[in-house]
């Protein structure tokens, strides 16, 4: 095709602009230009076809040295390389370039790129995306809604009352009465929950008058440091974030969560939301949301609050598993496991409690198998969107199509379709049967993994008791049980140095690991610097080896890949040590 000439001949801008109308896709019915469109994404795909290999990378040879290595030095990564990258610096081209070079200059960029949906992919909850999911972003893409208002969105605001309605009807909410926005990620979504509860404590005058008194927001220690950042841009304050404790399993503690209230409710403190996590970052902790719920409300009895705190459920990993609270685990159609049946039940038990929240979080792009971005906000009373209205006298709250007006009272003023159309792909493409199928899975070869590293004597499984598709574990040198070990490293402050001894042989074990897998041999796995603390005063961070079970190719070869690769770098560690 000769199209670059044309364009670099071209003197007058009239030909130029000719030229660059086939940079487009046409308004018109035209099938040639749509047959160029797809072509063009057909080459695409074939160029990055063929950087695909046996590695769970795209690329590996030519893997680049920054961003994506980033893993591999685990933690070593300074604050201002994270932000700078001399190395990159690029002058704005005077000239343009042809589709056909663009795309494979795309192309190019996708090396070093995980590849989320290989079996031995196991990095983080990132999942591979669904191709219907992947078709509402295009779609979006080329239609370019903007969800600020239906005028500029068609059904595409249709589409986010709809996905809202399923989410609601998914975890028991009324659908006639609750409400809620797609949003920016799971951030976002925090950042609805504790701006509601923020003006519920200040009666609604927080947006006008800001916020002149201290107002506490309340989550756990293992919650996600994410809420570091809402309480900062909300202007809260990082200080007024209170974190409570949490046990082994990750789970907030109630005595200590009632205690800080009580102190809290005596002393007239405000508290703006409470924060349960339904499924941590980590290790899968589910908060016992039904207790906190109870408890608010009984302190709020007994304290005559006014104004009590908002519960916000950040179940952006957890929301899904609530496919499984009609599931028949007594007849089990699915055929799973004992041991997955069991883990999935625990799990559900506590995620059946989220219609209790006043306003849950969810992410598509992390356990609901669509891309990035696309997260829900919502609430248990639509009216309490009206809160965060800039303009509550226009009633934000009626829903009825064709006066849809979310600009009204989002964050963002621009806000792409592409999210809310994705997840409604998703939930339309999988049902509940498909993501129990899917999560069934994920948390199935889970356990099994879990079965097999604990079959070694000196393997641990350090975030024993959670029951979802993440699994931390540390591996030891010692002859000595690895149970024994860790219960010392835990308790023990005489055996401080040993614990960060095996911080740093652990590390050693995953650098190996990774090494390995980049070059196309074994398994992609992550890494946690701090997963927990020792159990006394000052107790030093307990890192942790971390496999996330995501994609559906992930089979029990790829989990006994695990196991072998852990074995064998412990043992290659252990010669190079001399031992
Ligand atoms: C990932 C995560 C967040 C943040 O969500 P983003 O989509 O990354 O903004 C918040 N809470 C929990 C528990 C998470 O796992």
């Amino acid at each position: 095709m000769k199209r670059d000439r044309i364009y670099s001949q071209a003197q007058n801008y009239n030909d130029i602009l000719e030229w660059l109308k086939t940079c487009f896709p046409s308004p018109f019915s035209d099938p040639i230009m749509d047959s160029y469109f797809v072509h063009t994404v057909s080459h695409f795909l074939d160029h990055v076809d063929s950087l695909k290999g046996v590695a769970p990378i795209l690329g590996v040879e030519e893997k680049p040295q920054l961003g994506q290595n980033a893993s591999a030095k685990a933690g070593e990564q300074t604050r201002s390389e994270s932000v700078l990258d001399p190395g990159s610096a690029m002058d704005f081209p005077e000239q343009g370039s042809s589709v056909e070079h663009v795309t494979e200059l795309l192309a190019g960029y996708l090396k070093g790129m995980n590849i989320w949906a290989h079996p031995n992919s196991q990095i983080n909850v990132i999942p591979p995306s669904s191709i219907p999911s992947i078709t509402a972003f295009i779609a979006a893409a080329i239609y370019n809604p903007n969800i600020i208002w239906d005028e500029y969105s068609a059904l595409f605001a249709q589409a986010e009352i709809e996905a809202i309605s399923m989410l609601s009807h998914l975890v028991g909410y009324d659908p006639g009465k609750s409400g809620g926005v797609f949003t920016f990620g799971g951030t976002g979504t925090i950042f609805y929950g504790c701006k509601v509860g923020l003006e519920k404590a200040l009666e609604g005058r927080g947006s006008v008058e800001g916020i002149k008194e201290d107002v506490k927001i309340v989550a756990s220690q293992s919650s996600h440091y994410s809420h570091l950042n809402v309480a900062s841009w909300l202007g809260i304050g990082t200080r007024n974030l209170v974190l409570i404790p949490t046990n082994q399993q990750s789970e907030i503690s109630l005595t200590d969560l009632e205690e800080y209230l009580r102190r809290a409710f005596e002393e007239g403190t405000r508290v703006a939301a409470i924060l349960a996590t339904m499924g941590t970052t980590d290790a899968f902790g589910i908060d016992d949301l039904g207790s906190i719920v109870r408890l608010r409300d009984r302190l709020t009895v007994e304290y005559e609050l006014a104004n009590p705190p908002h519960i916000h459920a950040d179940s952006v990993i957890g929301w899904v598993w609530s496919v499984f609270r009609d599931y028949d685990f007594s007849e089990n159609p699915l055929g799973f496991r004992p041991r997955t049946l069991r883990a999935l039940l625990e799990s559900v038990q506590r995620i059946s409690s989220l219609a209790k929240a006043d306003s849950f979080g969810v992410d598509f792009h992390k356990t609901g198998y669509a891309p990035y971005v696309s997260s829900a906000f919502v609430v248990s009373d639509r009216k309490d969107l009206a809160l965060l209205s800039r303009e509550p006298e226009k009633m934000p709250y009626l829903y009825q199509f064709g006066r849809y007006h979310p600009g009204i009272y989002t964050l963002e003023s621009s806000r792409s379709g592409a999210g809310a159309l994705a997840a409604l792909a998703n939930m339309r493409l999988l049902g509940k049967q498909g993501y129990r199928t899917l999560i069934g899975h994920v948390v199935e070869m889970a356990e099994l993994l879990r079965q097999r590293l604990e079959e070694h004597r000196f393997i641990r499984v350090i975030n024993e008791g959670n029951n979802g598709p993440v699994t931390l574990f540390r591996v030891y040198l010692d002859q000595m049980e690895a149970r024994e070990v860790f219960s010392r490293e835990m308790s023990d402050p005489g055996y401080r140095e040993i614990l960060l001894q095996h911080n740093e042989f652990n590390r050693e074990i995953f650098q190996e690991i990774h090494q390995k897998s980049i070059r196309g041999e074994g398994v992609l796995l992550s890494w946690t610097d701090a997963f927990l603390c020792a159990n006394y005063p000052y107790g030093p961070p307990i890192a942790s080896l971390k496999s996330f079970i995501m994609s559906p190719w992930t089979d029990e070869k790829a989990v006994d890949t695990v196991v072998r690769e852990v074995v064998e770098a412990r043992a290659s560690l252990k010669e190079k040590m001399g031992l």
